[in-house]
């Protein structure tokens, strides 16, 4: 079996090396950190007795349609610390809350019954919106521009209202894509909503890891597969197509994956694509009594996007996706502005003691999955036949997401497979 040298270890790497690592190939990892998940990670920071507590970089959630990353959990035997959520809550400034779910009626008419019922749209907002999914699904295969367009110019080209552009789309999508609306190639807007939405009446449901993410890839998972060895706090620094060169020495595979984030490729001799990050922003808010029961919450018109329940409901996370407004202020105005928000959603938190906070800024936290932009995505070959890519950046069909640095890994899996004069397939369908 030939020999693979990884670098990087978040999801694009882990995946590369659990495909090749169960078809029977001898893998070395390395990875920069002394752990393993890359963005998808967590770690420990002190806890309010002293102690410490492990959280999240930020809250990662999947939807159901992620049938590559839940094949990868599969594999590590972590697919049973998903746990998958039916109702998609929406709360208005003042409380309100609508639920979105699926009924009886099969795809793509499942949630009409509770789309119907959505209080925070009047009924001009939802025929538009209703018009738009239709006009989404006979456009989804046709039209050849939804790269070069936003996906503002689409739902303005559909004559979408202001309140549902800014409720119904901008709040689905922002979180999912991690971009603004106009910052957005209609293309990504497209898939989102016709994998999560319309294909199938269950692929909606939001998959929240119950453990904190780093115990998803624990090392003790890998034991299965012997021949895949990690090597930690063993940064790459250099690649060509003689192999790799860490901490000055020379070590050679006979074929290399890497698996870096496209910002770390140039300075290691691999050319890079011209892409652009958009930021994400995680607020952790601990107070000293249960501000809620809802589990999580999509928060409409304000600059807080999402409230993750982490812990009894006096844990909460917060989440700002393409979070460029926040960039700039310090950690104490954004935790005022995350409070601020919070007061007027749930009403408890007027009564409650804000007791710890903390404020992750992921500036290159994903590519922006701008308009033009699918062109500059390589896909897993480089000048060296010895040498594929993988990573979220890389040519997978998704934006960055761990759905799609799974695919990019499985793709690069496949590719060493290809080489090797042995093809062997790991990637799945979406349907
Ligand atoms: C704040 C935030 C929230 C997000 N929320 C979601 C979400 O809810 N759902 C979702 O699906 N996705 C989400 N994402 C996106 C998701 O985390 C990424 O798309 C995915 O984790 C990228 O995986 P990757 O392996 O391609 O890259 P990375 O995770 O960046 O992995 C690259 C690895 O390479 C290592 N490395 C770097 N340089 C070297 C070197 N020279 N040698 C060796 N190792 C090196 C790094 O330490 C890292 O471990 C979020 C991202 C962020 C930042």
């Amino acid at each position: 079996m030939p020999k693979v040298l990884i670098a990087g270890g978040g999801l694009a790497g882990l995946s590369a090396a659990a495909a090749l690592g169960s078809a029977g190939h001898e893998i070395d990892l390395f990875e920069a950190r002394p752990f393993l998940g890359g963005r998808a990670t967590s770690y420990a920071i002190p806890a309010v007795e002293g102690d410490t507590e492990t959280i999240d970089n930020c809250q990662h959630i999947l939807l159901r349609c992620c049938v590559n990353l839940l094949d990868f959990y599969e594999r590590l035997g972590a697919r049973g610390h998903i746990r998958f959520y039916r109702e998609f809550y929406f709360i208005e400034p003042g409380g309100r809350i609508s639920v979105l779910r699926r009924g009886r009626l099969p795809a793509p008419f499942h949630f009409t019954g509770s789309f119907l019922s959505l209080s925070f749209l009047d009924r001009h907002d939802k025929a538009a919106i209703a018009r738009a999914m239709l006009a989404l699904r006979r456009e989804r295969t046709r039209r050849k521009d939804l790269d070069r367009i936003s996906m503002l110019d689409w739902l303005l080209q559909k004559r979408q209202t202001p309140r549902a552009i800014d409720r119904f789309w901008r709040q689905v999508l922002v979180s999912a894509i991690s971009e603004d609306l106009d910052r957005m190639a209609a293309a990504h807007g497209f898939q989102v909503f016709w994998l999560g939405f319309l294909a199938r009446a269950d692929s909606y449901e939001m998959g929240v890891p119950a453990v904190p993410l780093g115990e998803l890839y624990s090392t003790e998972a890998w034991k299965r597969w012997p021949k895949v060895r990690f090597h930690f706090r063993a940064p790459v620094e250099a690649i060509d197509g003689a192999g790799f060169v860490v901490d000055g020495e020379r070590l050679a595979g006979d074929f290399h994956i890497v698996a870096l984030p496209f910002e770390r490729l140039e300075p290691l001799g691999l050319p890079a694509p011209p892409l652009e990050h958009s930021p994400i922003t995680g607020v952790h808010l601990w107070f000293d009594r249960e501000i809620t029961t809802l589990p999580h919450a999509t928060l409409l018109d304000r600059t807080m996007q999402w409230m993750f329940n982490k812990s009894g409901g006096r844990y909460l996370q917060l989440v700002v996706s393409a979070s460029r407004d926040l960039t700039n202020l310090p950690r104490n105005e954004i935790v005022d502005i995350a409070v601020g928000d919070l007061r007027l959603f749930f009403p408890r938190v007027r009564e409650a003691n804000l007791v710890k906070a903390h404020v992750v800024k992921e500036q290159r936290a994903v590519f922006s999955a701008a308009p033009e932009t699918e062109s500059l995505r390589p896909g897993p070959k480089t000048a060296f036949p010895n040498v594929f890519l993988a990573g979220d950046w890389t040519r997978t069909g998704w934006p960055a997401t761990m759905e799609g640095a799974v695919r990019s890994g499985y793709i690069a899996a496949q590719a060493v497979t290809h080489a090797a004069g042995d093809p062997k397939t790991f990637l799945l369908d979406s349907y």
